[in-house]
């Protein structure tokens, strides 16, 4: 490798966020060990995703060349856009893919990588990559193979915590994986407790077992699931602690024995044991135990001499003043940019120039934290539906313009079931904690992705909710805040349903010529001048029909009249903006159509229906008559379009194949006539309902 040609000053280069936007040059720094110099210049990125995107930025900025790698699913991904050169490393499948350290390498060979970023999930805190990397010459950018090794599984952590003295959640971890120890080790501990699997991420392998009676079938169950996701049965012994807080801090240290931390965060609020809101600085934390919990972390970091960016993540039992040590996370994390925003510094840099053999640019002491910072997870989940993942395609996409948004997805990204379902974060910053609540919340509002169910609508009631405003959020924050599950807020629905319906009825046809309106003789009614005046439709809102009767009163007002009641709008679209006048509100909303389908956003909340005219309707529930309207009877990707519009298709003619849970599945035409809209599009991902095709049929 070449030495660069303008040697960099380390300290006073990355110190602060706004000094590095004036560098240029490569990193040239002295690796201890070799003695040789080693310069980055190329990073491959070993990962998909917003954290494969916010890599790239880093990268860009420093001028270093980044490289992408995609799967077959991630073709056009914003990841794939972000770097300066992509390379396929194989099929839609993470384990065909982004889980092959032999592709990463190979791709690393061909772009002439001389370093590997592995982000967090996928090959993060396996040992694999960072050997492979060693053995040709690669800079692995993140800590040494043996302190993943060491600290990766739970169990091995938990023994190296204790020999450092830092306490870990009462319970077992040990080499003795036997029914009979385990079960003396779980009544020591005593009950309720939980059994993990040493190997465990990202939420799972983790089950809770309440009495003595239960835990045998649990351990069973726990060793398969373990051995099946993880590839390791080992487990371990857990007290349950009931309401805890998680904080967790970040470390770094480098290759020359420093360690030091950037404070803590603070991640309570959480669904299914992975995390939703993230925050730094903790709020109400004594400041006792906050000393305890920076002290342990960077003891623990010091005992294995850890050499690169890490997170020591602990629980805190409501009461008690003993943070306890849960896991050490070998990774960058998720929640990164909460600590960016209050010490100034990027962390991705910190990583790359560490993993180049640089000293820490600064001492304990000269790391500041100023104002409060929280990150909100979006995730393609029906939070209405216990957190079930939804997919589908982003048909429409819009970030906040005051907030930092990192993110994975754009207008047209595809939304699968491959990967996991986060989307993108949105991470506000302020001087005081209430100040960066009111900013994320704002931000949310204003942050539009339609096409599959998100997070956001939760994620603004969950800022806003009393519990995490002042502070108090604990683990079982979604039980104690929603005690009855969380609804979305619908105050606006009839007016959503009214204002999609007219949209829908004043569209061109998809052959762009005339609209509903014009097309559906038999459901108008002529007005006094003989021209247009009323129209019916139905709109469907998740399992629910809604008739409405829209009529043209003058130039751009309508009236809307669901179950009798009506509603006079006036309405101004320019582009995907929806300006809708009612009863003297004016009120700004945002909306998408794509064929029959229809999302509106008003103020935060999401609507999503799809629009029939009654014909299509009363046609589709059968009565002995065929509607000509194809819908996918289940999620899944159009494999296939196999007709166009204007095409003659005969009844039982097979004019599209979905792909759905690994099968494909023909769909037909179920009258003959004309196809008068295609909707969909080979590749695409689609709802359950959503209407594909128009058949027009015969008369
Ligand atoms: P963080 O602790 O950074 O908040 P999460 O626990 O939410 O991280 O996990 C981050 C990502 O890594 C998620 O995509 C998660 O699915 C994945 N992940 C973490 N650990 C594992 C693991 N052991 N196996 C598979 N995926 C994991
Ligand atoms: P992962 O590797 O999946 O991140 P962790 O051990 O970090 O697993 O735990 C994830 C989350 O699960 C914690 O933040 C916490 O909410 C919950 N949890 C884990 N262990 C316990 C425990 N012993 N008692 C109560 N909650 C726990
Ligand atoms: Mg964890």
């Amino acid at each position: 490798m070449m030495a660069s040609s303008s040697p960099i000053k380390p300290v006073m280069c990355w110190a602060s966020v706004s000094a590095l936007h004036r560098r240029k040059s490569s990193f040239r720094a002295t690796a201890p060990s070799t003695g040789c110099e080693i310069v980055i210049r190329s990073l491959l990125i070993a990962n998909r995703g917003e954290i494969a995107v916010r890599i790239a930025r880093t990268c860009r900025r420093l001028g270093i060349r980044s490289i992408a790698v995609f799967s077959d699913a991630d073709r056009d991904a914003p990841h794939v856009k972000a770097a300066d050169e992509a390379f396929r490393i194989g099929p839609s499948p993470a384990r065909d893919s982004y889980l092959r350290a032999d592709a990463i390498m190979e791709a690393c060979r061909r772009a002439g990588a001389d370093a590997v970023h592995p982000g967090y999930g996928f090959l993060s805190e396996k040992p694999e990559l960072p050997t492979l990397c060693a053995t040709e010459g690669i800079v692995f950018v993140g800590p040494s193979a043996d302190r993943i090794a060491a600290m990766g599984p739970k169990i091995g952590s938990k023994m190296i915590a204790a020999r450092a003295g830092v306490p870990s959640v009462p319970g077992y971890v040990g080499d003795d994986q036997s029914d009979a120890r385990l079960l003396e080790e779980a009544k020591r501990t005593g009950f309720p407790l939980m059994v993990k699997a040493s190997a465990g991420g990202g939420g799972r392998g983790m089950r809770r077992v309440f009495s003595e009676a239960e835990l045998a079938p649990a351990l069973e169950i726990a060793r398969r699931e373990a051995e099946a996701a993880f590839g390791d049965s080992s487990l371990l012994i857990e007290k349950l602690v009931l309401r805890p807080r998680h904080l967790e801090v970040q470390i770094a240290g480098d290759k020359h024995g420093n360690v030091v931390h950037l404070f803590e965060r603070d991640c309570s609020v959480q669904r299914k044991n992975q995390k939703l809101l993230e925050e730094a600085p903790a709020p109400n934390l004594p400041a006792s135990i906050r000393a305890k919990l920076l002290e342990r972390a960077v003891a623990l970091g010091r005992a294995i001499a850890y050499d690169n960016l890490g997170t020591v993540e602990f629980i805190l039992e409501e009461g008690r003043d003993e943070p306890w040590f849960l896991e050490m996370n070998t990774r960058l994390q998720v929640e990164h940019p909460v600590t960016e925003a209050i010490t100034g510094f990027d962390l991705v840099e910190w990583q790359i120039r560490i993993a180049s053999g640089e000293p820490l640019p600064v001492r304990q002491d000269q790391i500041r934290e100023r104002g409060h910072a929280i990150e909100a997870r979006i995730t393609a989940e029906r939070a209405d539906q216990d957190f079930r993942p939804d997919i589908g395609r982003v048909s429409a996409y819009r970030e906040p313009r005051v907030i930092r948004v990192d993110s994975g997805v754009g207008e047209g990204s595809d939304v699968t079931l491959f990967y996991d379902s986060l989307l993108a974060k949105a991470i506000a910053f302020g001087e005081t904690r209430s100040d960066s609540c009111a900013g994320l919340a704002a931000g949310l509002r204003d942050f539009i992705i339609f096409g599959p169910a998100t997070t956001t609508p939760f994620l603004i009631a969950a800022v806003e909710h009393p519990i995490f405003a002042e502070g108090r959020a604990t683990t079982r924050f979604i039980e104690d805040a929603f005690p009855d599950g969380w609804t979305p807020q619908r105050k606006e629905s009839a007016l959503a349903r009214a204002a999609a319906a007219i949209v829908f009825v004043t569209a061109p046809s998809p052959e762009g010529t005339q609209s509903v309106w014009q097309r559906l003789a038999g459901f108008r009614v002529l007005g006094p001048a003989g021209g247009l005046a009323a129209s019916r439709v139905v709109v469907r809102e998740e399992q629910a029909d809604h008739p409405l009767t829209i009529e043209a009163l003058h130039h751009g007002r309508y009236s809307a009249t669901e179950n009798g009641k009506a509603l006079e709008l006036d309405l101004k679209r320019e582009g995907s903006l929806l300006e809708i006048a009612v009863d003297g509100r004016v009120i700004q909303a945002t909306f998408q159509m794509h064929g029959a389908n229809l999302a509106i956003a008003i103020g935060e909340e999401r609507y999503s229906f799809t629009v029939s005219t009654e014909a299509e309707k009363t046609a589709a529930k059968g009565g002995g008559s065929k509607s000509g309207a194809i819908l996918s009877p289940m999620p899944g990707i159009v494999a296939e379009v196999k007709v166009a519009v204007g095409d003659i298709v005969e009844a039982r003619q097979v004019v599209a194949v979905l792909e759905s849970m690994k099968l494909f599945i023909s769909l037909e035409a179920d009258v003959g006539g004309t196809v008068k809209d295609v909707a969909c599009a080979a590749g695409e991902t689609v709802q359950a309902g959503t209407r594909l095709i128009l058949v027009e049929p015969n008369t």
